[in-house]
């Protein structure tokens, strides 16, 4: 159960746990110090301020209220979609009326526990790439666009799927599958823009970071957003209305005789206009985490080893809503339409390297005007996934009698001040 566990958080892991795993293969090599830094060497577009236009809500649920870090479940008409936490990966339906988990699969004779399964997305630690079969789902994303599901296959496809699971399709080869999987997705107008969250942090040669776009009939790409660093990302990308916003940042890492320590630099907010094909600087903060408000035009943003802040895109004013003080130095965040969540995973992971502190894992619930209404426990190794309506969800290690697992888990929201998660199943 701890090596499913392991290989869950490393291949769907932040940068702080994979830059951890790859230091720890390295870290006898190089004994003297190293710093590496960021550049923008032949990004100087992408430095330039850019006023953002308003922003026009199409009606479309581009589902930006999920995490970034993982995105393992998603919303569909009726029900939610997700991939069973540990492996081997079954695609999961949760539905709105039932409020009971079926494997995704309507074959007859089926019993979903093998291959044959409609439902089954595989073990990666078992698969051949010589056999060339059936292509596994590379990583624990899943998302819901315009009445398909789509997932990242182990041969580097993007895997199309019907929403009662009887038909998978590849579109078309977006990235190239190495073992792990931190590359992640956003769609607009029947396309997909791809990139990859860990970027090249922790290596010290120069990369270029980028966001492309496919098309979902798999016939033109095209790089829409290229930034040139040293142990930098591109990630948090996420799409309201005619805007995809995104956050650069970097990690510089200095090794010494008591171990190493991880410096983030964060760069700022960006977006990439989907009508102008421009890209700019929206805000200049060190900024770890965002979300809009598109009815409001405001953008919250939470800023290391800081707080809250709301920014107005009409008045291009900021405030301060809220300080997180040191149980909170990175967060990331959630806007559902009516509350603010602020969780310290990534916090409490880098307290625990670069300080040597225990920290509590928690989500903090926030009202708009950034007064603390509830704070959620999130047991270890926990990812907050977040979530719109009725529900949010967490990946935590659940116990029982007999063992330990990961699982995912919900509350709901007219239930926070109990602050009891269920499990999904
Ligand atoms: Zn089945």
């Amino acid at each position: 159960m701890k090596k499913q566990h392991f290989q869950t958080i490393f291949k769907t892991g932040t940068a702080i746990l994979l830059c951890g795993i790859a230091l720890t293969g390295c870290g006898t090599k190089n004994q003297q110090n190293v710093t590496t830094n960021i550049t923008t060497v032949g990004n100087t577009a992408l430095e330039q301020p850019m006023r953002l236009e308003a922003l026009k809500d199409d009606e479309t649920d581009y589902q930006a209220y999920w995490g970034t870090k993982i995105q393992c479940i998603t919303r569909g008409e009726h029900g939610y979609y997700y991939l069973t936490p540990e492996e081997p990966l079954y695609l999961m339906y949760w539905d709105d009326d039932t409020q009971e988990s079926i494997k995704l699969c309507a074959k007859a004779d089926c019993n979903h526990d093998n291959a044959a399964c409609n439902a089954y997305f595989g073990d990666v630690r078992y698969y051949d790439r010589t056999a060339q079969a059936a292509e596994y789902a590379s990583g624990f994303q899943i998302y819901y666009y315009n009445g398909f599901l789509y997932l990242l296959g182990t041969e580097g496809n993007l895997i199309q799927v019907s929403p009662d699971g009887s038909e998978r399709k590849r579109i078309t080869k977006v990235y190239d599958y190495d073992g792990t999987s931190n590359t992640k997705l956003v769609f607009y107008e029947n396309a997909v823009y791809v990139y990859n969250s860990a970027g090249n942090q922790g290596s010290s040669e120069e990369h270029t970071e980028t966001i492309t776009r496919y098309t979902l009939d798999g016939k033109s790409q095209e790089r829409v957003v290229e930034w040139n660093s040293v142990s930098g990302a591109i990630h948090s990308v996420k799409n309201y209305g005619n805007t995809m916003f995104f956050l650069l940042s970097g990690l510089t890492i200095n090794k010494n005789e008591s171990g190493q320590e991880w410096t983030y630099t964060y760069q700022g907010l960006y977006a990439y206009n989907h009508q102008t094909g421009q890209s700019g600087k929206i805000i200049d903060a060190e900024i770890t985490s965002y979300a809009v408000d598109e009815e409001q035009e405001q953008i919250y943003y939470f800023a290391y080893a800081d707080g809250l802040y709301v920014y107005d895109i009409k008045t291009e004013r900021t405030r301060k809503l809220y300080d997180a003080g040191k149980e909170m130095g990175i967060a990331e965040m959630s806007y559902d339409g009516k509350y603010l969540y602020l969780y310290n995973g990534e916090w409490v992971s880098y307290a625990k390297s670069n300080e040597k502190t225990e920290l509590t894992r928690k989500c903090a619930v926030l009202a708009t005007d950034g007064t603390v209404l509830y704070e959620l426990p999130i047991n270890k190794a926990g990812y907050m996934l977040f979530g719109n309506g009725d529900y949010i969800f967490a990946e935590q290690i659940v116990a029982d009698e007999q063992q330990q697992a990961m699982k995912l888990t919900y509350m709901k929201k007219t239930e926070f001040a109990r602050g009891q998660w269920q499990v999904l199943e």
